[in-house]
């Protein structure tokens, strides 16, 4: 973990000095070291697409280029964010419920690679659009499973659901799909849920996906070319969670890798893997600085110079129902013996008492000024939160490389910045 490692935890202390906090620190290597085993777990064939909501940070966007296939990308701000961070627009998939016709007309006309569609009305606006355009536009249908395994984590299956063509109906709208003119149906996209930590119920997710991409084809008597899974594959955040063995998770996928290579109707398809978390989620932290100490009916509470503002989710407010907290240091505790164990209460600057960073967290002489560091904050941070709400000052973010050697800080802020500048400023 993060805060057990000396080198991480002196590296976020240096940054946080040098740059000033609250920041959020992202460790390229542990992101490079991630996107090694997830390549090693799913073998060759399968490329890996990032996604890009998790954090669109625009110098960790260009540091991915080389390292990944391709980016997953939901609204127009993010197909900018991509193009100005030097990404191709040919390797760029564009999800999402609700691209307005706006962004569908952009995204053709900026050569986007594959839009995924997500509905026979979507599909028919976009023909019309790639067609007045005099233009084919690659796609993907995105198919939302009937089931998805129990024990899951979020779960976006099986429930009426704003995500995808349902599984019942997909067979008869992938056939109308590849009827429209303007379109090349290129393959299928699944993206059940995110966040699980069980190796089984993935293995049996990518299965039931498989399947079903495999049924599709077979409806259209036509092989596809593209299969783009979601992952799933989720970060422990929380005491007890034990992060995924990916060694397990290889063993237990023989079979779906099995079925793409020798079915007939799917051997000549490219598998993609769809994540975000698990590649950015454990390589950052939140630093912030205590600004305030008080005692309060016999607690000691820790006012800090950040919090939910720029992280909701260690706050409990994004992606868990139950509060609890995430993983969090005291940079600046020596190890003194002498120093005794306190339980305290860290919260954030805002006016609301949903503002919490921790409760009960155990720390040792936290006081004005002391560092705090919550770890497993890479990914859903800053914007996923509501930034604006007391108009403080955005976090700084802080990439670092070679932590354990001669370690390198790159100032990567850009929380704040505008993503809808003129347009001349994104393609010239
Ligand atoms: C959010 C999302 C992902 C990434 O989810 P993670 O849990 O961050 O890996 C992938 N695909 C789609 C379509 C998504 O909406």
């Amino acid at each position: 973990m993060l805060l057990d490692d000396a080198a991480r935890r002196q590296a976020l202390g240096s940054a946080a000095n040098r740059f000033g906090t609250p920041c959020f620190v992202y460790f390229a290597d542990q992101v490079t070291e991630r996107i090694r085993r997830l390549r090693e777990t799913f073998g060759p064939r399968f490329q890996i697409a990032y996604a890009v909501k998790s954090n669109p940070n625009p110098s960790l966007l260009a540091r991915l280029r080389p390292q990944v296939e391709s980016l997953d990308v939901s609204s127009l701000g993010e197909v900018r964010l991509a193009l100005r961070a030097g990404w191709s627009p040919q390797a760029l998939g564009f999800t999402g419920p609700g691209k307005t016709q706006e962004e569908l007309e952009s995204a053709v006309s900026l050569r986007v690679g594959l839009i995924v569609v997500e509905s026979t009305d979507e599909a028919e606006l976009l023909n019309r659009i790639a067609g007045g355009q005099g233009r084919r536009q690659a796609v993907l249908v995105r198919v939302a499973p009937r089931t998805l395994p129990r024990g899951f984590g979020l779960n976006m299956s099986g429930r009426p659901s704003a995500f995808g063509i349902d599984e019942e109906e997909s067979a008869e709208a992938v056939r109308r799909i590849a009827a429209l003119a303007a379109l090349d149906l290129v393959g299928f996209h699944a993206h059940s849920g995110s966040q699980c930590l069980d190796v089984a119920a993935l293995v049996e997710n990518y299965a039931i996906c498989a399947e079903l991409f495999r049924s599709l084809a077979e409806a259209l008597r036509k092989p596809p070319r593209r299969l783009v899974f979601g992952s799933g594959i989720g970060i422990p955040y929380h005491e007890g969670d034990t992060g995924v063995d990916l060694g397990r998770l290889a063993d237990a996928l023989a079979p779906v890798r099995d079925l793409l290579q020798s079915d007939p109707w799917l051997a000549a398809a490219r598998p993609v893997l769809e994540t975000g978390r698990y590649l950015v989620g454990e390589a950052g932290a939140y630093v912030t600085r205590v600004v305030r100490r008080k005692e309060s009916r016999g607690t000691p509470i820790c006012i800090c110079d950040g919090g939910m503002n720029h992280h909701l989710a260690a706050a409990g407010h994004l992606g868990t129902v139950v509060q609890r907290n995430f993983p969090i240091a005291h940079l600046d505790d020596t190890g003194d013996p002498g120093a005794k164990e306190e339980s305290v209460q860290l919260v954030g600057p805002l006016c609301t008492t949903l503002d919490t960073i921790g409760r009960g967290v155990r720390l040792r002489g936290v006081r004005p000024g002391s560092l705090i560091a919550v770890a497993c904050s890479g990914a859903y941070g800053p914007t996923a939160s509501p930034l604006h709400f007391l108009s403080h000052r955005p976090p700084r973010e802080i990439l670092v490389e070679n932590v354990d050697g001669e370690a390198r800080f790159e100032d990567a802020s850009w929380i704040g910045s505008p993503v809808w500048g003129p347009a001349r400023e994104v393609w010239s």
